[in-house]
């Protein structure tokens, strides 16, 4: 008759490893925690995020301001992060010797500029505090086993646990989806967040590397779909910011759109002040040559660009544009000019990985879990964390947030739990 209670958790990603960490922390001489992960190491997508550099969260501290970067579950996440937020994530690291700096958009990263300080970290915590950690030991079932569980892992070894949690990240592609489906819960339709769109549009591709601070991209038909922010031009269509926003809120209307659908872009970000003062430019520049005068903030080459696809629509020749001065454009040639600057027209023929940062919506559904302690509502006993929930944030460290104050939430309860 064992004494100390059981909890597995599967998966050893951000959630999985700060649900392990927090459950062995909280219950010590309790519990006896053990973390199975399927691949061949531990934190496999805190080592590649951010560019290697680790995005760990975003310097924003109201939680109420904090959830409206989720386009699913922000409605849930707001009692979660009353409980566990980024600033108690920040203290968590600094009291362990992880310092994280800010940058100008609010990321925050370790000061190492490493995703390995994250890791290492992490990892010291799991041996302080006496987690059996199992690398390549993928769970293939999950079953219930009186008021606990039994596992079965690939290679034929069975687990008991008295609690157990699923922190198996993307439910993309993943048996886990099946095993809870058969548990009675149901799994949000699921599609990837997180991408830039392309587009066949040689002469912008051209201008890879450009970018505006400001931009705002409409989908066209999609009842208001609509973000603002950084844009940047890459070698096959357009990403940043802005675009990856419209991803992540639009996520499934673009799935069903098959990633084929017409945007506009306002390359002056619905600036209402830069839209009324460009027009004066024919008289505050009569002489000069109109592309060698852009408006604020339009890089040279995009503003060429945008003149030579209006000028293209009233059939004037790039030989043309090139020699006009701001005196000698028409009235029909500012309107063309207009319509390219405030609503550029693409045609967007598929989507491309960001390679920052990218995750799945969709997932456990949220009515199904108790958000004060993550336990199922279905099956009792049974915990869930991280991104296997219909949960994601936009860029930013929004998505390990979500991952560290689920895992918290997941790891405090679990370690409180009575078993007889
Ligand atoms: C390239 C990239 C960069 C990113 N950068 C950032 C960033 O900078 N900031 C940010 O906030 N977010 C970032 N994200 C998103 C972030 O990584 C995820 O939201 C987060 O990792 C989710 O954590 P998780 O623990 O839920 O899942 P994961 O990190 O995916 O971990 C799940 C683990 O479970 C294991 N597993 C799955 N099934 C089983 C099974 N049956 N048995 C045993 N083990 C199993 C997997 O091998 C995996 O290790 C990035 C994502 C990508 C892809």
């Amino acid at each position: 008759m064992h004494t100390m209670k059981r909890i597995i958790i599967i998966g050893g990603g951000a959630a999985g490893c700060f649900a392990a960490i927090q459950a062995a922390s909280a219950g010590a001489g309790q519990v006896e925690v053990t973390l199975l992960e399927g691949g061949r190491e531990l934190l496999n997508k805190v080592r590649v995020s951010g560019g290697g550099r680790c995005n760990v969260t975003h310097s924003c501290f109201d939680p109420r301001q904090l959830v409206l970067h989720y386009p699913r579950g922000s409605r849930e996440l707001l009692g979660p992060f009353h409980q566990f937020q980024p600033r108690d994530m920040i203290d968590w690291l600094g009291a362990r010797g992880v310092e994280l700096k800010t940058e100008e958009d609010g990321r925050m990263f370790p000061v190492t500029d490493q995703s390995a300080t994250i890791i290492d970290c992490l990892q010291k915590e799991l041996r302080r505090h006496q987690v059996r950690v199992w690398i390549g030991k993928w769970v293939k079932s999950v079953e219930r086993s009186g008021d606990g569980w039994n596992l079965e892992t690939t290679d034929g070894r069975q687990w008991e646990a008295d609690a157990c949690m699923i922190a198996v990240g993307s439910m993309q592609n993943s048996p886990m989806s099946s095993m809870l489906t058969s548990l009675g819960h149901t799994i949000a339709p699921l599609a990837p967040s997180l991408f830039a769109f392309n587009i066949a549009d040689r002469d912008l591709c051209d201008l890879a590397g450009v970018s505006v601070g400001k931009a705002q991209v409409t989908l066209v038909g999609g009842e208001g779909l609509e973000q603002r922010g950084p844009l940047l031009v890459t070698h096959k269509g357009i990403s940043g910011p802005a675009v990856l926003k419209l991803s992540a809120w639009g996520a499934r209307e673009l799935a069903r759109r098959s990633y084929q659908f017409t945007i506009h872009v306002d390359w002056l970000g619905g600036d209402k002040a830069a839209r009324a003062e460009w027009p004066a430019y024919r008289k505050q520049y009569a002489k000069k040559k109109v592309v060698n005068q852009a408006p604020a903030g339009i890089p040279l080459r995009l503003w060429k660009y945008l003149l030579q696809r209006s000028y293209d629509s009233l059939g004037i020749s790039s030989s043309e544009l090139d020699e006009q001065t701001w005196a000698h454009v028409s009235h029909a040639q500012m309107s063309a000019i207009e319509r390219e600057l405030t609503a550029c027209e693409f045609e967007v023929t598929g989507k491309s990985t960001h390679k920052e940062e990218f995750v799945t919506c969709g997932g456990v559904s949220l009515k199904e879990v108790n958000f004060k302690t993550m336990e199922s509502r279905i099956a009792p006993n049974l915990y869930f964390g991280g991104e296997c929930l219909d949960i994601d944030g936009i860029t930013g460290g929004f998505n390990f947030q979500a991952a560290w104050t689920t895992g918290y939430l997941a790891g405090t309860a679990m370690a409180s739990l009575d078993v007889d």
